[in-house]
């Protein structure tokens, strides 16, 4: 058996995986594969009015809010936000926490301004700034509320007088959040969601059409809130998995239910690096993410090995992110407690090998 921590595409329930080999060839006794059925039938507009439905509930969104599964992974509505939401004259504030929130402002600075009110740079990311303040002056301010990278998350959500725009793609549904507070959530579905090819998009429909520029309506929010998340074809099979493992979710008992096993997973997992004699984690421990953990080994020696040990054990995607090093295991909601104890005693039993 193989234990999966790969950050992204990540593992995926095995029931999820089974219910989706049958619809492949022969989808709810339709004798059709999902594959091929029509993206306007009721077939699948059922499937994406269930996986709609099924975010508002997770996540208890009130009417303002509106639910689009779209093309082109979180990458896109790095563009595709300040498109919506940023005139050339305006600013958006964002604290600049790795890898990710730099392409956002990349591709904000395609339309407005762009204000880095705190930034960890200076010590590679490995913690989430405290020292600012969000002025009122400002069309948004956004975050990425987890760090895949850097192993680093926002344990609390900063106050903010202007709308909430948060890079949620490692973390969402994973726990207890007033998702309300913000305007606008978004999340490529292959992390904590899904499969690639397709980004989740929650918006606050009131902060639309506010801006001067004539938007492609491809690209234009409104127009998919009108469309009912179906412009175009859809990205129909990441949406259908997405379905799956929401209705997965649900029946675990959903947010309320998977934080506490989540924090769980994390805690074990942490304990054994901080007791370690070989391994030590790299993110700051106040900021240390649920999903993502982080770790470096003593020497260049020892990692590679421990790679290779891990390898033969049956653990799969720990090799961390080549601008921190040392390993990476995402711990997202699908990685079962099980799965986590073991490789803690892979960990172990490598450890004892190189002490003895
Ligand atoms: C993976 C990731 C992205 C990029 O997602 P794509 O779907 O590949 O575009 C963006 N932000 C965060 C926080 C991520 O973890």
């Amino acid at each position: 058996m193989i234990h999966n921590f790969n950050a992204g595409p990540s593992h995926l329930p095995a029931e999820v995986l089974e219910e989706a080999r049958q619809a492949i060839v022969n989808f709810n006794g339709s004798g059709l594969s999902i594959l091929e059925i029509g993206h306007r039938t009721p077939l699948f507009s059922e499937v994406v009015a269930e996986a709609r439905q099924l975010i508002c509930d997770l996540m208890q969104l009130d009417n303002d809010h509106e639910v689009l599964f779209l093309h082109g992974g979180a990458t896109t509505q790095f563009m595709q936000i300040p498109m919506n939401l940023l005139d050339a004259d305006e600013t958006m504030h964002i604290v600049h926490t790795g890898v990710w929130s730099k392409k956002a402002i990349r591709e904000a600075q395609c339309f407005g301004k762009v204000n880095i009110l705190a930034s960890s740079e200076n010590n590679n990311f490995n913690y989430i700034p405290v020292d600012f303040c969000v002025p009122e002056a400002g069309k948004y301010f956004h975050i990425t509320s987890n760090n895949t990278i850097y192993g680093t998350q926002w344990h609390k959500i900063p106050d903010a007088p202007i709308p909430l725009v948060a890079d949620m793609s490692s973390d969402i549904l994973s726990r207890k959040l007033d998702f309300n507070a913000f305007e606008l959530i978004y999340a490529g579905v292959q992390k904590n969601i899904g499969v690639a090819g397709a980004s989740l998009v929650v918006v606050n429909k009131k902060i639309l059409g506010n801006v001067s520029r004539d938007i492609p309506p491809i690209m234009d929010y409104r127009e998919h809130i009108k469309a009912e998340s179906m412009l175009n074809t859809p990205p129909v099979f990441a949406i259908y998995m997405s379905l799956l493992t929401l209705r997965w979710l649900k029946n675990a008992g959903g947010i309320d239910a998977i934080e506490p096993v989540n924090k769980e997973k994390a805690a074990l997992l942490y304990d054994v690096i901080d007791n370690s004699s070989i391994f030590k984690g790299t993110a700051r421990r106040e900021d240390r993410s649920t999903m993502n953990v982080t770790f470096t080994a003593k020497s260049r020696e020892i990692e590679q090995a421990f790679l290779k040990y891990a390898a033969e054990k049956g653990i799969y995607g720990i090799k961390g992110h080549r601008t921190v090093g040392g390993f990476r295991a995402s711990l997202y909601n699908a990685v079962s407690p099980d799965s986590v104890k073991y490789l803690i005693s892979v960990i172990k039993e490598f450890e004892s090998g190189h002490n003895g």
